[in-house]
């Protein structure tokens, strides 16, 4: 499924399927999640997209070709595939182990092609073993939800009272990784969004509830997951003194201009962008352990266009996954 100009929907396509290059892997893609900067490339949001790309950066597949050189893999391994794929390893970003910040980065499903088919080709330095914990569609929201969610995450794992505004895939991943490490995790949904909402608290939420309400106490800590420029306002105002305010998006829309008073107290606000391989590293190994469940629905990948409206109208709990044919 592959995308010919924004704002459209994605298009049925048949390419062949080519040996993988030197350093890359073929794999047959057996789940691909649909992450929310999906929608953001498809809609052109995010500009300059690989001409005709196959969106999809959560891919989980099995190896079925090797490239020369490549060392680690072999076939039949199941692997995951992250939005990260690939870096330049000279810039001061690379150098200075901060890839996620590289000038000249790969990202697959917007620069390379993603997972949104049969079959993907992705470097073998930036594809990771997947545990087998997991079900290939159960797997695929871990390579962008957990991956970003735990970049997130680790900037308030401090916090004791987190916030997450926006409850989709990443926050139902983090919700799991907070609750774990004793953090007292606050959901923030959209109004009336009761499923959301009751997801959080099986999930072992303190406290659920619309974005607009205040919190039975201030926050220590908070993610702001949806693409929503004015929760930034909302959200400092349920922030302690001092807490940190993660945004966890790759796009937003405009922040209102906001009183001074919301900052003040050394209240700080930073995003997150991308994540390297060490993140990648590191999650997938924790995940497994605690273990995180997370929640999805799958579609067909032919009917990818009906599940991405399905996301974009706030109908999906959980995460959201495609399956190609067999
Ligand atoms: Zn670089
Ligand atoms: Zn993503």
């Amino acid at each position: 499924m592959a995308l010919d100009r924004a704002g459209v929907p994605l298009a049925r396509v048949e390419r062949p399927v080519r040996a993988p290059k030197r350093g890359h892997i073929l794999i047959r893609v057996a789940a691909c999640g649909i992450c929310r900067t999906d929608l953001h490339v498809i809609d052109g949001d995010l500009k300059h997209p690989k001409p005709h790309v196959i969106p999809g950066h959560e891919i989980i597949g099995r190896v079925v070709a090797l490239g020369a050189g490549v060392r680690g893999f072999k076939i039949g391994d199941r692997v995951g595939v992250p939005w990260l794929g690939a870096t330049c390893g000279h810039c001061p970003y690379c150098r200075s182990d901060r890839e996620n910040l590289c000038d000249s980065p790969g990202f697959t499903g917007y620069t390379i092609d993603g997972g949104y088919a049969q079959y993907a080709t992705a470097d073998a330095a930036y594809t990771f073993p997947i545990s087998s914990e997991y079900s290939d569609a159960e797997a695929a929201p871990l390579m962008c939800a957990g991956l970003i969610g735990y970049r997130s995450w680790k900037l308030v794992r401090y916090a004791h009272r987190l916030g997450i505004y926006g409850f989709g895939a990443a926050a139902h991943i983090v919700a799991q990784l907070a609750v774990f490490h004793g953090q007292d995790v606050h959901a923030f949904t959209r109004k009336g969004d009761k499923a959301a909402q009751k997801l959080a608290r099986n999930l072992g939420a303190v406290w659920a509830g619309s974005s607009e309400e205040m919190p039975p106490k201030l926050l220590d800590g908070a993610i702001i997951f949806a693409p929503v420029g004015p929760l930034v306002p909302l959200a400092l105002a349920a922030l302690a003194k001092g807490g940190t305010l993660v945004l966890g998006g790759i796009h937003m829309t405009k922040i209102p201009a906001m009183p001074y008073a919301l900052l003040w107290g050394e209240r700080v606000v930073r995003s997150v962008a991308n994540l390297t391989r060490q993140d990648a590293i590191d999650f997938l190994e924790i995940a497994p352990r605690i273990p995180i469940r997370p929640h999805v629905t799958t579609f067909p990948l032919s009917e990818a266009n009906a599940a991405i409206e399905r996301l974009r109208a706030g109908k999906i709990t959980g995460a959201a996954v495609l399956i190609p044919p067999a």
